[in-house]
């Protein structure tokens, strides 16, 4: 900038070029690893803003640069921040008993529980180790994120006595252990839905184009539960094999005889028409010939003979200009199943 002396780094990588006449009064520079070239970045950079530094950090931008000078410019960037580095060394040096926080309430300490770490028990581990496998779980982290430095470091901040599981514990005990835990969870949910749940039976194809087919119970007010899902590949157009899976589903969330539900909603094509009547018949108080498309409300939907959400997602779609439309193939067979709960819960 003017008037300021210009940082050792730029004198040595960079040649000033004359001062921009504009408003912000900045010089522009010439990279001396890429100035010269044709069509390149470092011919002529404002300097302002970091963009000097951030020329040479970047290796695409300044290829030329030695890897000492790309170093070097991140050391720059780096000191651009120095109450980071302040707090960086609070870290490293901060033992326990350092913690200015309890000091700052001001309250009489009976004794000096707030201010040493009481390490934590197993129980106590496990409770915080199942919460961040939660955390895992729903935020589509890999397992592998538990062996990332940056967590321990946030965790020893936090809470020194802490060890985070391994992956090997969090991809097998904590894993296993959750889905038994969801399951029995399901379990009792579904055996407490007497005769009020509908169960919804759709097929799709993945990205490998393999049939699969899912099962899930919905129930007005609470999220759906996945029954099952199953890969037909082979058995595609099969009314009995789709009745099977269901049954199966069914049985392995501890449902006997269709005991939760009321209804069972799937899409109009005909092997789905067919499953409808051989479930009626096993089932015969279910309802099961719902042509949802036949309810007033929902008649002036085109169906396309299936999916009938589809006919109304095109009309919002419509209203607030959407372009974009579902494709056809699904990259994950969970994720399609998911989809099919998410939609139901958002209607
Ligand atoms: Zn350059």
């Amino acid at each position: 900038m003017v008037g300021k002396q210009l940082d050792i780094f730029f004198q040595t990588h960079f040649t000033q070029l004359e001062a921009l006449n504009n408003k912000s009064k900045c010089s522009s520079f010439k990279c001396n690893y890429c100035g010269d070239q044709p069509d390149s970045w470092g011919q002529s950079i404002e300097h302002c803003e970091n963009q000097l530094a951030n020329h040479i950090v970047s290796t695409t931008e300044c290829p030329n640069a030695p890897p000492a000078v790309h170093s070097a410019a991140h050391l720059l960037m780096k000191g651009k921040k120095p109450e980071a580095s302040e707090s960086s060394e609070s870290v490293d040096t901060s033992s326990a008993s350092q913690h200015p926080l309890p000091a700052k309430k001001h309250k009489i300490q009976s004794n000096l529980d707030s201010l040493v770490d009481c390490p934590m028990t197993e129980v106590q581990q496990n409770v915080t180790n199942r919460k961040l496998f939660k955390l895992i779980i729903h935020a589509n982290l890999p397992f592998s994120v538990v062996d990332n430095i940056f967590l321990h470091d946030f965790t020893d901040e936090l809470q020194p006595s802490f060890n985070v599981a391994s992956c090997f514990t969090m991809t097998q005990t904590f894993l296993d252990s959750e889905n038994s835990c969801v399951h029995l969870e399901m379990v009792d949910e579904l055996a407490s839905m007497q005769c009020t749940a509908t169960i919804l039976v759709d097929g799709w194809e993945d990205i490998m184009h393999h049939s699969v087919y899912g099962v899930a119970a919905a129930h007005v007010g609470k999220p759906s539960i996945i029954l099952g899902l199953h890969n037909l590949t082979g058995h595609r157009g099969k009314a009995q094999k789709i009745l099977n899976v269901t049954e199966s589903c069914m049985a392995n969330m501890g449902i006997v005889d269709a005991s939760c539900a009321l209804a069972t909603v799937t899409d109009n094509s005909n092997v789905m028409k067919r499953f409808q009547t051989d479930f009626e018949k096993l089932h015969p108080w279910v309802i099961v010939s719902l042509d949802l498309s036949l309810f007033p409300p929902l008649s002036q939907y085109n169906c396309c003979g299936s999916h009938f959400w589809g006919g109304i997602l095109k009309e919002a779609a419509k209203i607030t200009g959407v372009l974009h439309s579902f494709k056809l193939n699904c990259g994950s067979q969970w994720y399609a199943v998911i989809l099919l709960a998410l939609s139901v819960e958002a209607h």
